[in-house]
């Protein structure tokens, strides 16, 4: 079973988003498929968690998780800044109207280009490496403009039950531990102005005591590091980590407890009173707002199954398919957004329409019984959805994208 997935209302057997009938939404996109991006919904994320977190934890939307510019354009007005990982996501962001100072730049391999354009525009930099360090230091004299940086640190523990772990051993994101007194050392000697840290261990966890685990740890190797290294600490990205629910089984994060620790480790370390402190969200914000809607072209059945074919599939929503990262592949929720609640329900199917066995929806589900013409919707799509997908693959028309 999903978990109860209540976020969009239901008038009669209509689904609506933002308060409007899908049928409707059809019209005003003129096509299918199309994803829709409920702007409430991500209004009402931030509001709760603004009404837990203690007041100084900043929040920063990671526009990679949906980088659809109406989508960034929405979240900078609600939260405190934008992490971006590219040079279009870093204009995307600055384009908002976001202060470079409140805009992050993380990622491995970032070129000469993204760093002078990150310089360029006071956008802080999460270093990933010492030879990003000396580069960015070169870039900022041309320029005539002292970087802002932040060291991103491998830690040496691991965000536990997380969906994909980003720290702990050998890893191309961040730096070892135990090279950042001289790291920053040497940042002192290039005049580079060193704001602070990032540490990000993991993404997609669904489990508060795993999340305030890793951020008690977070805490206290800053604590000790701070001893170590000659930094007046102003900034630091405690990353996130932030789950949602996509598979049966699954449930929604609690994040009472990650707030009520955070306050805890506020008030116990002295240094943390004078920092920014960062959370930075990706899908946690936006995973659940999106729906993406595709028209079924054909019901067949073979040998006992029923397969719906749609105009949508893998190639606009690659983790829906399983594709992306999946180990077994496990089914979104998927509904007949015409027929909410209908019956007899009948057992299918979904796939898309390329020429792949790979390409499926959902596998063996019970919905109510749908024909040619009628429309699919897959939550959980708002995030990592269409800019995480081969789009090109099989030459199909693009997906529309709206937010509501
Ligand atoms: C991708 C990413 C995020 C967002 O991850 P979510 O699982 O979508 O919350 C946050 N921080 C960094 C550094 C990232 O690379």
């Amino acid at each position: 079973m999903h978990a109860p997935m209540t976020q969009f209302t239901v008038a009669g057997r209509h689904l609506q988003v933002g308060g409007v009938p899908v049928s409707q939404l059809v019209a005003r996109v003129g096509k299918t498929p199309f994803y829709a991006y409920d702007r409430r919904m991500i209004a009402d994320r931030i509001a709760q968690l603004r009404a837990v977190l203690p007041t100084p934890i900043r929040l920063h939307y990671a526009i990679k998780a949906n980088p659809m510019p109406a989508v960034v354009q929405y979240l900078s007005g609600l939260g405190d800044g934008l992490d971006v990982a590219s040079l279009q996501e870093m204009n995307t962001a600055l384009d908002t109207g976001m202060p470079g100072n409140h805009i992050s730049f993380s990622g491995p391999g970032k070129t000469d280009v993204e760093l002078k354009g990150a310089v360029a525009s006071g956008v802080i930099v999460n270093l990933e490496s010492e030879g990003e360090m000396e580069r960015i230091a070169r870039l900022g004299e041309q320029l005539s403009i002292r970087p802002l940086v932040s060291i991103r640190i491998n830690p040496d523990f691991e965000l536990k039950y997380s969906g994909m772990q980003m720290g702990g051993s050998a890893k191309v994101f961040g730096v070892d531990l135990e090279r950042l007194p001289e790291m920053a050392n040497r940042a002192a000697q290039l005049d580079l102005d060193l704001l602070g840290f990032h540490i990000f261990n993991g993404s997609q966890n669904l489990r508060a005591e795993a999340i305030v685990d890793a951020q008690n740890r977070t805490f206290c190797l800053i604590d000790t590091l701070l001893e170590q290294v000659s930094c007046k600490l102003r900034w630091l990205n405690i990353g996130g980590g932030f789950g949602i629910p996509y598979f049966p089984g699954e449930s929604h994060l609690k994040v009472e407890p990650i707030a009520t620790n955070l306050a805890s480790l506020l008030d116990h370390y002295p240094w943390a009173k004078k920092t920014e402190i960062v959370l930075e969200l990706g899908r946690y914000l936006v995973g659940e707002a999106g729906i993406y809607i595709c028209r079924v072209v054909d019901k067949k059945v073979s040998r006992g199954v029923t397969y719906l074919v749609t105009d949508g599939g893998m190639h606009h929503n690659l983790a829906a398919s399983g594709n992306l990262g999946q180990v077994i592949r496990k089914n979104y929720p998927v509904v007949a957004v015409e027929k909410m609640g209908e019956s007899p329900l009948e057992e299918v199917t979904i796939v898309g329409p390329l020429c792949t066995p790979l390409d499926v929806i959902a596998h063996q589900v019970q919905l109510p019984r749908m024909g040619t013409g009628d429309l699919i919707g897959v939550l959980q799509s708002g995030a990592y959805g269409y800019s995480a997908s081969p789009t090109a693959f099989l030459g199909h028309p693009p997906a529309g994208e709206i937010l509501v």
